[in-house]
């Protein structure tokens, strides 16, 4: 088992991306924090990893409260008495150009995306160096935090600030013995991109395209992200931080 007697959080775990990181997780000995702020889909997630024999449990929270986000890290110590890894997944997408994207939906983007990984990583990073270092912090970020995409202004913002928080981060914390690195993703095939292809007339046509636009023609599944999660949160990663972990299906190659 490759995260035997670690800890790790696991923020919008859910569904999607979060589910099968917090579920992998459990299933390579890890204790799990599984956190989102719908306790149905946090429970069923729980419940799965316990029928399974993994320890989890649901602590709701919304990454852009601080005080929710203080609980959280500290029910987790309160549950299983260390700190290891974080993973800041929670996240949304709001679409639009900067013409036509409402301000309050661009800040909305920064607030859930880059606001919370910086008010989880602040509260988890003495936690973790109260937990004797050696511990991995993974934000998830995109394809398109690195490259633009078209009427995707405020994402691709707020991915660009992931992925450059990553790197400031893994230089601050370096020395308490704390790895931090980016996960980026493709067009993933979960609820976020169910809700993307619910708003647009012809969703079979966009479907078809995101399938086309990466080398491997077809959607990313969420496991295939949780493995690269795992990789960086294990000790197989150990020279590893302040990387971008691309699991795009090289849509970043061309
Ligand atoms: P999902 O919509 O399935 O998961 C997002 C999770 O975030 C949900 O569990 C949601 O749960 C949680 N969440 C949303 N807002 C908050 C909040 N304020 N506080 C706490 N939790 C919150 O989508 P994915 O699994 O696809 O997305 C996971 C991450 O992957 C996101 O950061 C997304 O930007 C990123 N990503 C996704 C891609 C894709 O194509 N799907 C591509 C690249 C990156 P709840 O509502 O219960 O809180």
């Amino acid at each position: 088992m490759r995260l035997l007697n670690k800890v790790a959080i696991v923020t919008g775990a859910g569904t999607g991306i979060g589910r099968e990181t917090a579920i992998l997780f459990a299933q390579e000995g890890a204790k799990v924090a599984v956190s989102c702020r719908n306790p149905k889909h946090g429970m069923e997630v729980v419940d799965r990893i316990t029928e399974m024999g993994g320890a989890a449990v649901y602590i709701g929270c919304d990454v852009t409260d601080e005080q929710q986000v203080k609980t959280l890290v500290g029910e987790t110590l309160r549950h299983f008495q260390s700190l290891n890894i974080l993973v800041n997944n929670a996240g949304i997408g709001l679409w639009g150009t900067v013409e036509t994207m409402p301000p309050q939906n661009f800040m909305k983007l920064l607030e859930v995306n880059v606001l919370g990984v910086y008010l989880c990583a602040r509260h988890a990073v003495p936690a973790m160096r109260g937990s004797g270092g050696n511990a991995s912090i993974i934000n998830i970020g995109s394809a398109v935090g690195l490259v633009g995409c078209g009427n995707s202004a405020g994402y691709c913002a707020a991915k660009g600030a992931v992925a450059n928080l990553t790197r400031a981060m893994a230089i601050d914390h370096s020395c308490d013995g704390i790895r931090v690195n980016c996960v980026c993703p493709g067009v993933v095939d979960t609820p976020f991109n169910d809700q993307i292809l619910a708003g647009v007339s012809d969703p079979q046509d966009v479907k078809s395209r995101q399938e086309q636009g990466n080398l491997l023609g077809r959607l990313e599944k969420p496991e295939e992200v949780a493995r690269a999660c795992l990789f960086l949160a294990s000790e197989e990663s150990s020279y590893m931080t302040g990387s971008m972990f691309m699991v795009d299906g090289g849509v970043t190659a061309r």
